[in-house]
């Protein structure tokens, strides 16, 4: 994921990102929201812990947060000779690390942040205002 400030120090980098960043989290694509069944299934997907959606460029995602379990307690990889090709291909050049962002569009960490998104961006009306709940990541 691309970032625009970078921080890259190419001298043991990954040792300094505790915990590795990179191996805390999953995400997937998902459809673009287009009706208000598609918005109140995200917002239900958004009300789980650990749980936040990103707009990177025109495209959306839901990201899992939580912690790989080859992740070891000295910040190393259990499995690094055979981690999957996510991981092998993963660049350090630009990564959660050597920016301040993902360098999403947009970041909805809480139920609240979406639906303040659909109340400003959509013609969809929700009656309810924002719960205080959240946020489920940094
Ligand atoms: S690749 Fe980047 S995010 Fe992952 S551990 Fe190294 S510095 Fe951290
Ligand atoms: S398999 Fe290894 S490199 Fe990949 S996410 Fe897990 S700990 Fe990180």
């Amino acid at each position: 994921m691309p970032n625009t400030k970078s921080k890259r120090d190419d001298t043991h980098q990954c040792e300094k990102c505790l915990p590795a960043y990179c191996c805390n989290y999953f995400a997937f694509g998902i459809d673009e929201p287009e009706d208000r069944r598609d918005y109140e299934s995200l917002l239900w997907k958004i009300a789980h812990e650990n749980t936040s959606i990103y707009i990177y460029r025109q495209d959306w995602f839901i990201m899992i947060h939580n912690r790989c379990n080859f992740l070891m307690p000295d910040n190393k990889c259990a499995i690094y000779d055979h981690r999957p090709y996510m991981c092998r291909e993963h660049s350090t050049e630009s990564c959660e690390y050597t920016g301040d962002d993902y360098g999403f569009t947009e970041h909805f960490k809480s139920y609240d942040d979406l639906l303040i998104y659909i109340k400003e961006n959509t013609k969809f009306r929700f009656k309810h205002g924002p719960t205080g709940v959240g946020p489920n990541c940094l």
